[in-house]
């Protein structure tokens, strides 16, 4: 693999809970909770696991929307919260936060072009005579028209609105796209429409993508390397060919035994999991996922599993493995 785009390296990041008259700090919630993983140029990593694993607030800590608790978030070599508020504006456009919803970050009363090309005015990466030729070939990329530039944004439907988010990001010319949930709202139609534009973006662009979803069928489409993540945790890292057919974590296995498949390429008996996802705030000690294992084992209560390669780039959190 060549020189790491992104790297995580025991990356937490905990939010406080207060409590009393003086708002002591009573406990935390373990959002992220030791995360390592690298991100080659022009890879597309996803990251998955249930609602409520962290793998959102991962995002929001790397572009420093939240900040760590420890570790490091290292772009290019340099360790984005370590820099300066004005380095950081320098770096900010190369890293680029696509929502699942972008209506909510488009101002109703703003017409497109313009909520498109304010960043670039921003960032002073084009004069206003350049600015509307410059929005209509990032619209064009993302296949919306030129005279959509005019419009405002309750006159789009969900797929050209989130195609209108992706014009945002692309804008500015970015290397690395954090896409966080973006196809979860679409039907699936759209969705495949947008995961198409993904592809084709990175082909023509080189664009290096870490693509959040909770959905595993999504994720196989678009990403050649997968993370899974439950309770703040990492279960497992491997090439999307070796996660599909070869599962190690019995968290992966449940996951992916819930995908329906016409046709199961890999057969797999359905595992259904018991009860909830853990409170972060008060993880269970050992194996963060035992309460809800098959295949606990007594050490599994006791002892937290080591995050380990049990193959070249096959990696996994397991006591069984
Ligand atoms: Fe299940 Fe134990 Fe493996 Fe955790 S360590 S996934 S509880 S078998």
């Amino acid at each position: 693999m060549s020189e790491a785009l992104l790297e995580l390296d025991r990356l937490k990041t905990y939010f406080p809970i207060t409590s009393g008259l003086f708002n002591r700090t009573v406990g935390h919630v373990r959002a992220v909770d030791d995360i390592s993983l690298t991100i080659a140029p022009g890879e597309t990593f996803g990251l998955v696991g249930e609602s409520g694993s962290g793998k959102s607030t991962v995002g929001r800590t790397i572009v420093r929307l939240t900040e760590k608790t420890s570790g490091q978030v290292k772009f290019k070599g340099n360790d984005l919260h370590d820099l300066s508020d004005q380095e950081m504006r320098k770096i900010r456009p190369k890293i680029q936060l696509i929502f699942q919803d972008p209506y909510s970050s488009l101002n109703p009363r703003v017409r497109i072009g313009d909520a498109i090309g304010e960043a670039l005015l921003d960032h002073g990466m084009a004069s206003k005579q350049e600015l509307r030729e410059k929005v209509q070939e990032v619209l064009g990329l993302c296949g919306l028209s030129s005279y959509h530039i005019d419009r405002f944004p309750h006159e789009f439907s969900g797929g050209q609105r989130q195609r209108v988010g992706i014009a945002r990001a692309l804008i500015l010319n970015p290397d690395l796209i954090i896409a966080d949930e973006p196809v979860s709202a679409l039907d699936v139609s759209i969705q495949a429409q947008i995961i198409n534009l993904f592809r084709k973006l990175q082909d023509t662009r080189g664009l290096t993508y870490l693509f959040i979803s909770h959905d595993l069928s999504v994720v196989e489409h678009l990403c050649s390397r997968i993370g899974v993540m439950y309770l703040g945790s990492m279960m497992e890292i491997a090439s999307r060919d070796e996660l599909f057919q070869n599962p190690l974590h019995p968290y992966t296995k449940a996951l992916l035994s819930a995908i329906p498949m016409p046709i199961p390429k890999v057969k797999r008996d359905r595992i259904v999991l018991k009860g909830d996802i853990p409170n972060p705030a008060n993880p269970p000690a050992g194996c963060k996922f035992h309460t809800r294992c098959p295949y606990a084992k007594d050490i599994c209560k006791q002892q937290i599993p080591t995050f380990r390669e049990v193959t070249a780039g096959h990696l996994v959190a397991c006591h069984l493995v």
